[in-house]
């Protein structure tokens, strides 16, 4: 608790016997983790940005206990970072205002001079971040196509610092093997990192293959219902933990209580609703295949899918993106035009299903080469699958793509 570096990790360690406790029981109970004179069943809400040292006691220049200060730590935000911590199987989880902010304070770890590797294919505001923030404070950068092994370890030959990885990639769903980079990472005395916003620790958890920081931005499926932003890293290693916890109090885009409370509650539904994006996504993507102006279908729980296999050893399951392609720009115009269950919004990982059109709105911010390196085209479309009634989300595609 408090704001000294001492307290890094998950203050109310996870007893044996919670330990031993199944993935959804963990998504739901949290007593054990709060004390609450009312006794209630629901985690409390504490919007206090103070804390009262009466009773306390100051040793060696420290108060010896208690919470003191918001930026630090909350009651409630603790909750919240022992449940994602306890999910992904960490040392240690910081819970920030988004997921951006949790990656900024990842990149905080290193010097000027510092080499990073990173997935080719990323998140857009991930590569504008180390393009517009990192580069100038000094960082190389190189990007490479971490599904490719051979490619992965040539880049990291020479050192490096970090190797960033997403699995699946946004928005072409390469996926990569978490075990067999972490070797390589940890060859080159590089730590892992890897962006398991996608599949949520429900599906993948890549602490357990070797990887030592996980982040998310818990804005998408964590929460779950479109209407939190939230971040967390993450760590395996108590090393890490402590500078992480350190540099998040310290640089103070930590999350609020009530923003903490928000995300606590949708994580209880977790594996029903990671369960249902996957089934729908599942019906959609094969529906998807048989459609007039459909060119291709992009989804790693397809069995022809290069990442099929991979995701099943080394998870359990794929998760609820679809990416496909029209036959023309035209097509997906008017597909973005005429949906009326699905949302055109950007975002994922939500109730509601969106579709969004990358080329202009998550990579917007690439060049028009690098795009069309990474077939990020006119005619791609990426759908958040929701959670809605399948045979609605089919029928609404149907009557998008017969108009075209
Ligand atoms: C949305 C997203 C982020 C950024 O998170 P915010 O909460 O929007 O700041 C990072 N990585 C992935 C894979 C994302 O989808």
């Amino acid at each position: 608790m408090g704001c000294s570096t001492g307290s890094a990790r998950n203050t109310v360690a996870e007893t044996a016997e919670e330990a031993n406790l199944g993935f959804a029981t963990r998504c739901i109970h949290h007593r054990a983790h709060f004390a609450d004179p009312a006794h209630s069943v629901v985690e409390p809400l504490y919007l206090s940005t103070a804390f009262d040292h009466a009773g306390s006691k100051i040793e060696g220049g420290h108060i010896s206990n208690g919470y003191d200060y918001a930026r630090c730590q909350t009651p409630t935000r603790e909750v919240l970072e022992d449940t994602v911590c306890s999910l992904e199987g960490g040392d240690s989880c910081v819970a920030f205002s988004s997921g951006m902010a949790a990656i900024a304070c990842l990149f905080e770890l290193f010097a000027p001079g510092d080499r990073i590797v990173t997935s080719w294919d990323l998140y857009g505001g991930t590569i504008r971040l180390f393009d517009a923030v990192s580069r100038k404070n000094g960082y190389t950068i190189d990007a490479v196509d971490t599904s490719d092994l051979d490619a992965t370890r040539a880049a990291l030959a020479g050192g490096a610092a970090c190797l960033f990885v997403e699995t699946p990639t946004n928005p072409t769903m390469a996926v990569s093997d978490i075990a067999a980079l972490a070797a390589e990472a940890h060859k080159a005395g590089a730590l892992l990192a890897v962006d398991n916003t996608f599949l949520t620790p429900y599906f993948q958890n890549p602490l357990k293959l070797g990887a030592d920081v996980v982040v998310h931005s818990g804005t998408k499926y964590l929460n779950g219902h479109n209407d939190v932003l939230a971040g967390f890293l993450v760590s395996a290693r108590p090393d890490l933990s402590e500078k992480l916890r350190y540099l998040s109090m310290t640089t103070g885009a930590t999350l609020s209580s009530f923003d903490a409370w928000m995300v606590t509650r949708g994580l209880k539904t977790l594996p029903l609703r990671m369960e249902r994006h996957q089934s729908n996504a599942l019906a959609l993507a094969g529906w998807l295949r048989t459609a007039p102006h459909v060119a291709y279908v992009n989804y790693p729980g397809l069995a022809d899918h290069p990442g099929h296999d991979l995701c099943l050893r080394q998870g359990s399951g794929f998760g609820g993106m679809i990416t496909f392609g029209t036959d023309t720009p035209e097509a997906a115009r008017h597909v973005l035009a005429s949906v009326k269950v699905a949302v055109f919004a950007e975002s994922l990982g939500g109730t509601e299903t969106l579709i969004t059109y990358p080329a202009v709105q998550t990579h917007a911010d690439l060049s028009e080469e690098e795009r069309q390196a990474k077939g990020i085209d006119a005619c791609m479309l990426r759908i958040s699958v929701g959670l809605e009634d399948p045979d609605d989300l089919i029928a609404d595609f149907a009557q998008a793509l017969e108009g075209c």
